[in-house]
Parts: C-alpha cells; sequence; structure tokens
C-alpha cells in the first residue's frame, strides 16, 4: 500500500521542475560517464531511468522531451567514442531505435498511470455520486473520529435514507433515479464544511461525520441541508423526501461504527413514525 501511494504521488509544481532538473543533471552526468567508460560498457538502463521517472511524476509530454534529449546525448556520447571518422549511419540507426524504445516506455508508463489513478480512484469512491464509498467513508470517518476523541470535543454523525425513492425509478425510470441521487450529492457537497465527511453507503443511504461539531450546533445545519435537499426534489418534481437519524456526541467516541450504527438505529426510528423527519439523540 505503501508502494501504491508512492507511485501514485502527485508533485506538484515545484517538485515537478526539481524532477526535471535532477532528471535533466542525471541524462547528462550519464553520458559523460558513458565517455569515460567506453564502448564496451552498456550504458542503457542509466539513459532510461531518468526518461522513466520524468514520465511517471512530471508528464508524458516530458518523458517524450526527455527520450529526444538522452538519445540525442547517447548519440553524441557514442560519436566521440567511436572517432569522427567512423560511419555515422549505425549510429543514427541506433539512436532511432533507441528512441523508439524509449517512447514505447513513455507511452506505456502514461497508460499504467491512468489505470492505476482510475482503478484507485474506483476503490474509494463511488462512481455516480462521486462521494467517498462506504469503505472510504468508513475510513475518512474513523480518522476523523479519532482525531476529535484525542481533543475531547463533542462530534455528530448523520445518517439519512431517501423516501419513497423507489417510485421515481418505478415511475420515471432508473437513469432518473440516478439523476436523484447525483443531486442529492451534489447539494450535500456544497452544504458540507471542509472537515466534514459525507458518503454514499449504498442504494439511496448517505451520511455525514461532523467532527466538532455539538448538538445545539448539529440541528440547524441538518434541517438547513434537509430544506435544501427537499428544494431540489421538488424544483425537478421529485415527489422524494428524507428520513434522517442524528447521533450527536458531547465527547467523540473512540468507536466511529457504532456511531454510525446509533445514527441509523434512528433513521430507522424515523421510517416506522412515518418517515420525512429528523430525528436526534444525544450521546
Ligand atoms: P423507503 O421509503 O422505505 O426508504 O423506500 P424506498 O422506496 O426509498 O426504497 P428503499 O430505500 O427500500 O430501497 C432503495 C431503492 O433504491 C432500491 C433500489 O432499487 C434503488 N437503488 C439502489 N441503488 C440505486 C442506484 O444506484 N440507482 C438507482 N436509480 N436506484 C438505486
Ligand atoms: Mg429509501
Amino acid at each position: 500500500m505503501q508502494i501504491l501511494k508512492a507511485l501514485l504521488w502527485q508533485p506538484g509544481a515545484g517538485a515537478r521542475k526539481g524532477i526535471i532538473a535532477a532528471s535533466l543533471a542525471l541524462a547528462l552526468g550519464v553520458g559523460y560517464l558513458h565517455t569515460l567508460a567506453g564502448l564496451a560498457y552498456e550504458f542503457h538502463v542509466l539513459f532510461v531511468f531518468p526518461v522513466l521517472v520524468t514520465a511517471w511524476f512530471v508528464s508524458a509530454r516530458a518523458g517524450y522531451g526527455m527520450s529526444l534529449l538522452a538519445a540525442t546525448e547517447w548519440f553524441i556520447a557514442d560519436r566521440l567514442l567511436a572517432g569522427q571518422q567512423t560511419d555515422p549511419l549505425p549510429l543514427l540507426f541506433n539512436i532511432g531505435m533507441r528512441l523508439v524504445i524509449f517512447v514505447g516506455w513513455v507511452w506505456l508508463l502514461d497508460e499504467m498511470r491512468r489505470v492505476l489513478q482510475r482503478e484507485s480512484r474506483l476503490a474509494r469512491e463511488d462512481e455516480l455520486t462521486q462521494l467517498p464509498n462506504r469503505r472510504e467513508f468508513y475510513e475518512r470517518g474513523r480518522a476523523a473520529f479519532s482525531q476529535a476523541q484525542r481533543l475531547s470535543s463533542p462530534s455528530t454523525v448523520v445518517f439519512f435514507d431517501l423516501d419513497k425513492f423507489k417510485y421515481v425509478n418505478d415511475e420515471l425510470g432508473h437513469e432518473v433515479g440516478d439523476q436523484l441521487l447525483a443531486k442529492v450529492a451534489a447539494v450535500m457537497r456544497l452544504h458540507v464544511r471542509a472537515s466534514d465527511v459525507a458518503g454514499r453507503l449504498g442504494g439511496d443511504e448517505f451520511a455525514l461525520v461532523l467532527p466538532n461539531m455539538d448538538a445545539a450546533a448539529a440541528m440547524p445545519y441538518v434541517e438547513e441541508l434537509r430544506q435544501r435537499l427537499l428544494a431540489a426534489m421538488s424544483e425537478h418534481g421529485w415527489g422524494v423526501t428524507f428520513s434522517i437519524g442524528v447521533a450527536s456526541y458531547h465527547v467523540t467516541p473512540l468507536d466511529f461504527d457504532t456511531a454510525l450504527t446509533q445514527a441509523d438505529a434512528l433513521m430507522y426510528e424515523v421510517k416506522n413514525g412515518g418517515r420525512n423527519r429528523i430525528l436526534q439523540r444525544i450521546f
């Protein structure tokens, strides 16, 4: 996992410049070393290294540029070693072959990085709503809880399920149902604070972790979210409402999973009591 994290590191502008500068220096250094060592030594791996690093961490375009530079430099070093009198044709042929290999590597790495990024994103994110999926939500929720617990600060967990969502699917079609779920996620995203964690737990179930939010602050916060969600529904003529369970803690407990179960149980109380309401309990 640590390796995957390192591989998916996305350097900022400064770090990218640093990588390009280091790769350039390495390519030049390798070229110089090659002229010292002589033709008997194989330098392919050393020339390809800066190309690969640049392609992976900077961009495919920078990788192609570095390919050209490394191949040219290699050609110059070979030419110096072979002497000016020798036929340059085989050397030019070699530079062409090396360029093909370098460019092939850059293309392959670019494709691999894209696939890896996509897979890694899909493992954490719900594709329809782009919210954290169940697994990612639990992970982030647990992290937020353990931080708030260390500070002995309050926290709130919100769990909600859409009411009569199946009717939208049945009457307007599954695609409209999908649009509705995406709209719910969009409203949530606009409403939450940077430190909050929002997620789609599956189907028409969503949840929020509100670190450092006490019971008194949570109620108006969740009520406003509910009003925004209802406004978005009626804007589209969707007759969906929201059953919401809110578990608030004076002091954040260590066990996030139990807190989420408590919020879920409150949501079920709302469902059983006629839906379309918020039920809060303070622990
Ligand atoms: P209740 O008021 O009791 O919550 O009933 P409900 O109609 O909202 O239905 P329920 O919560 O029991 O079930 C959720 C439904 O959501 C079941 C499933 O057909 C539908 N669903 C689950 N995932 C998706 C999805 O990704 N897209 C669409 N369009 N529908 C989904
Ligand atoms: Mg439902």
